[in-house]
């Protein structure tokens, strides 16, 4: 949605800059594209005194106040989502098609399944946009040469879903998938069903979280996993180490140089060139403010309330150096979240759910028709993107195989 405005107005976020919730309410703001200002109740006496006049006590924070006079005290994933006017629960109880994942792969789904006359739910835990929601510049998708906000892409692609009758329904976890033939059916977070004659799984894939002392507790208060763009207000000016070497994390980096004083990109890597494309190593080499420390890891993270200290050691030698840094970003890969599909659709060894030939001789096939390239072991149950087992970890992948299972949903509904 490209609202200048919710549906209650003008929002203004009174919140810590370091709290954890915090960050995600800036987050999921950024990634739905609702404007929004943020005010640092630290450092702002008018704020203090709005808090204080409420009767609220620093525990309520964030609080978000509407320009129609409304209020929202800390609230949940789903409570912000209804107030900015964001679908949380899905229309009816039965549609021709269930995506679960508002990925690029979910999104082109919708748009491609709804425009082809199917009644189309697209279901996210989130705010729409998945992965490359985060990205601050897509450069190497086709048609956009000067690059792309992930965030774009993701509003972009669900005005045009909906445009074409889709729901787009956030907020809202898919816990469960059923075969009550002749109907699939998925479950809610809240137990609630709901049945289709199909399900597309477009569930991508989720941070891989830093295995480093000290590091979860203070992740929000200094260790931050993706979204950079939620995390510039507790950057800005300032010294800013980031873990990984992948594409994600130059991109990440690039941006964060900004407004940041310094980025040092940390990596056990022997060369960044091992895991990053050309082009983009090639920007960040002739950023002034990047500065590149391969072969290290990150082996302890430290800090009261806050993130204080980061310990980085070579990997040869073992030496190692504290490094003081209110700011550490961890870009170090992903693993697919489907522990929720055991024992109910067949998997690779990493999570990666399997379809089309690469279940050749494992289970047995119960329809006349042939299974097709993006079916699952459950007929009528299909995968795209980042999720199924070996795709190809990009954006235009992703929007192919979401595009093109729409056709193997029109086969799997003729049969
Ligand atoms: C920071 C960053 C930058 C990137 N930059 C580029 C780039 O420049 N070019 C490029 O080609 N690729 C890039 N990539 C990779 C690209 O973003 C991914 O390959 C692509 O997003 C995969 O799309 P997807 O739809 O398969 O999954 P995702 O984008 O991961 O989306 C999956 C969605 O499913 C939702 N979900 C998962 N499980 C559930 C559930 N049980 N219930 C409800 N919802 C669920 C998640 O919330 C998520 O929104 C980047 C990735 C990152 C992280």
């Amino acid at each position: 949605m490209n609202n200048e405005r919710t549906p209650a107005g003008r929002v203004r976020v009174i919140g810590y800059t370091w709290s954890p919730r915090g960050h995600e309410v800036r987050d999921f703001l950024a990634r739905s594209r609702i404007p929004y200002l943020w005010i640092d109740y630290e450092h702002n006496e008018a704020a203090r005194a709005e808090v204080a006049e409420l009767g609220l006590g620093t525990r309520s924070l964030p609080l978000l106040r509407f320009s129609d006079g409304t209020d929202l005290v800390d609230p949940s994933d789903e409570e912000l989502a209804e107030k900015v006017g964001l679908q949380t629960e899905p229309g009816a109880p039965f549609y021709d098609l269930i995506i679960v994942g508002g990925g690029p792969a979910g999104l082109a789904a919708a748009v491609y399944g709804a425009s082809e006359g199917l009644r189309v739910v697209l279901i996210d835990r989130e705010a729409p946009g998945g992965q490359a929601g985060m990205s601050e510049a897509i450069e190497n998708y086709l048609g956009f040469p000067d690059g792309l906000r992930g965030s774009e892409l993701a509003e972009r692609s669900v005005r045009q879903a909906t445009r074409f009758g889709a729901e787009i329904v956030v907020a809202r976890d898919v816990v469960g998938l059923a075969d009550d033939e002749p109907n699939r059916v998925v479950t809610l977070d809240d137990g609630s069903t709901l049945a289709a004659h199909a399900v597309l799984l477009a569930l991508g894939v989720s941070w891989r979280m830093l295995e480093a002392p000290g590091c979860d507790r203070l992740i929000g208060r200094g260790v931050y996993y993706g979204g950079a763009a939620a995390a510039i207000p507790t950057c800005r000016e300032r010294d800013v180490l980031m873990l990984g070497a992948g594409n994600s994390a130059g991109q990440a980096a690039l941006y964060l140089a900004r407004y940041a004083k310094s980025v040092t990109m940390v990596a056990p890597e022997a060369e960044f060139s091992d895991k990053m494309s050309e082009y983009l190593l090639g920007r960040i080499e002739r950023t002034a403010n990047i500065h590149l420390r391969p072969h290290s890891k990150v082996t302890d993270v430290s800090g009261d309330e806050l993130l204080e200290r980061v310990t980085v050691e070579d990997v040869d030698s073992g030496e190692q150096e504290v490094v003081e840094t209110s700011t550490l970003f961890v870009y170090i890969g992903a693993a697919p979240r489907t522990e929720w599909l055991d024992g109910v659709l067949e998997r690779d060894e990493h999570g990666f759910v399997l379809a089309g030939p690469d279940l050749e001789g494992r289970v047995e096939w119960p329809l006349e028709r042939p299974r097709e390239l993006l079916e699952t072991s459950m007929p009528g149950v299909f995968v795209a993107g980042d999720v199924r087992s070996g795709s190809v970890k990009r954006v235009g992948a992703a929007v192919g195989e979401g595009s093109m299972a729409i056709q193997f949903i029109h086969n799997h509904l003729r049969s």
